[in-house]
């Protein structure tokens, strides 16, 4: 073993990985299939402890180190060859308490962890649409998801942090304590610190709602986002429409007839009362021939895993995004266009809405910024076999140049894939981003965390 790691290892408590160890394999995997890294050992934490006596390890001996939470971040940031991976993936507490309507929520959890918990009591947080993925690297980044119409980016609804500073220090992070490092975290990702800790507001909700997805042929799909369109400028915050073009995978609530062909989907969730949810969804339910239709009473914790199954870990992935700040027809007729060369069943390209609460608080009011956005574009390109990778990314990249003209200009931190630098970097902080490298002078001078969309790059 190389004589620095030799130090860590008693100093915690946790299993700690080293390549030919059983679970090193498996451990140092991502989601994205196109990762394929080996770090110099895996440090498995169990607590602030663990997390703490790493930090302190890589500042004495100056060796490089990532963090992993969920381990779905597209770029794949979470590990990296030759370095200590930090994971977290074992700390997955969450305390709920439902008369302040807060959790607790430990920095491994995944998003269906704090949701199955806040449930017991009838709350919600505001996170995002696929189970498995981590809530610190989409809390760093901003994040939002069904809930965000209503109530902002998911780091709007973070009340606290506690985070382990460049200096080897753990702080608490809030409006009161260390408000300069909170408004960091708020969408500035993992350049300031390790958070151990997220304090998220909840919400009361479920457990039923009506949502679930609703699909309709290919050729239909100009109709079918014409009235999408119409829904995202009339719909009351509580509900909320995923468009999505792509081929029909083999589902069983899709039609065998559509299956491998090109169909138009709805995902929806009304988080208001199913009977409201029922009138809503009315018109979209009886429009036109669906080919699979799921659009029912469910319960939040079913509609927060309904797209779990379309993002299984290890395929290859790569994705573009941008912020629009509308849905605009030629837009959609683009979109549509470039579908119809969609060279994967598992790739599709996706309008999420975001209006609403984002766009209420000012700019500056956290990093993520971007409050002009209306939705986000994610061209979300995924598949098998490596000799696929050319063909699929550059069909990614086609379909980005030609709907980049109708972007804000602005784009979405946790969507940049790997070779998405400085540039795109600035671009999703826009004006925040000189405050943002004030932010780092001050609390990791030295560039200590830096496996990340990085904003002190010149310190790298
Ligand atoms: C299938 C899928 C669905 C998604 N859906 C949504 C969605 O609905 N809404 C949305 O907003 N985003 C969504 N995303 C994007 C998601 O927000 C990012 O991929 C995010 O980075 C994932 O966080 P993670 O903890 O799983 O990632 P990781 O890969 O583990 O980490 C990502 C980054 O965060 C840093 N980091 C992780 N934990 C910490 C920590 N505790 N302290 C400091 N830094 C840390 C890592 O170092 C790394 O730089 C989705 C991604 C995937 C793959």
């Amino acid at each position: 073993m190389n004589s620095d790691l030799a130090t860590l290892r008693p100093r915690l408590v946790g299993p700690f990985l080293m390549p030919g160890d059983p679970a090193y394999d498996a451990t140092r995997l991502i989601w994205n299939g196109m990762i394929d890294r080996r770090p110099a050992a895996i440090a498995r934490c169990l607590g602030v402890a663990d997390v703490l006596a790493c930090v302190h390890f890589a500042r004495e001996n100056g060796y490089p180190f990532s963090i992993r939470g969920g381990g779905h971040n597209i770029s794949g940031l979470a590990v990296r060859d030759g370095a200590l991976m930090i994971d977290l993936s074992l700390m997955r507490g969450v305390w709920v308490d439902p008369t302040t309507q807060t959790a607790h929520v430990q920095a491994g959890c995944l998003l269906g962890d704090v949701d199955r918990e806040a449930q017991v009591h009838g709350l919600a947080p505001v996170l995002g649409f696929v189970s498995k993925t981590g809530v610190a690297g989409l809390t760093l980044g901003g994040g939002f998801g069904y809930l965000s119409r209503r109530f902002g980016w998911t780091s709007d609804t973070v009340l606290s942090m506690n985070a382990i500073t460049a200096e080897g220090r753990l702080v608490r992070a809030s409006e009161q304590e260390n408000s300069d490092l909170f408004w960091g975290l708020r969408g500035g990702g993992g350049n300031f610190g390790i958070v151990t800790n997220f304090e998220y507001k909840l919400y009361p909700l479920g457990p039923e709602i009506i949502g679930g997805a609703i699909a309709w042929r290919g050729e239909d799909a100009p109709a079918v986002l014409e009235l999408y369109r119409t829904l995202v400028a009339q719909a009351p915050p509580e509900l909320t429409c995923v468009a999505g073009l792509r081929l029909a995978p083999p589902a069983p609530w899709l039609s065998p007839e559509v299956h491998g062909k090109p169909i138009v989907a709805l995902f929806i969730c009304h988080s208001g009362t199913v009977e409201e949810g029922e009138a809503l969804v009315a018109p979209i339910k009886s429009f036109g021939a669906p080919v699979g239709d799921i659009v029912q009473r469910r319960s939040y914790a079913s509609q927060q895993s309904l797209l779990d199954a379309t993002q299984p870990n290890g395929r290859r992935y790569y994705w573009k995004s941008e912020y629009l700040p509308g849905v605009e027809p030629e837009m959609l007729q683009e979109a549509i266009r470039q579908a119809e060369r969609i060279p994967s069943q598992h790739s599709a390209i996706l309008l999420f809405p975001l209006d609403g609460a984002i766009n209420r608080l000012p700019a500056d009011h956290s990093p993520v910024g971007n409050r002009d956005a209306r939705l986000v574009v994610n061209i979300a390109s995924g598949w098998d076999s490596p000799a696929d990778d050319a063909v699929n990314i550059e069909w990614a990249r086609a379909t980005w140049r030609s709907l980049r003209p109708f972007s804000t200009g602005g784009t979405y931190i946790n969507f940049l894939t790997e070779e998405e630098g400085d540039e795109r970097i600035r671009a999703a902080y826009g004006e925040n981003y000189e405050r943002l490298v004030d932010v780092k002078t001050k609390w990791d001078p030295d560039n200590l965390f830096r496996m990340n969309k990085n904003i002190a790059p010149t310190l790298g």
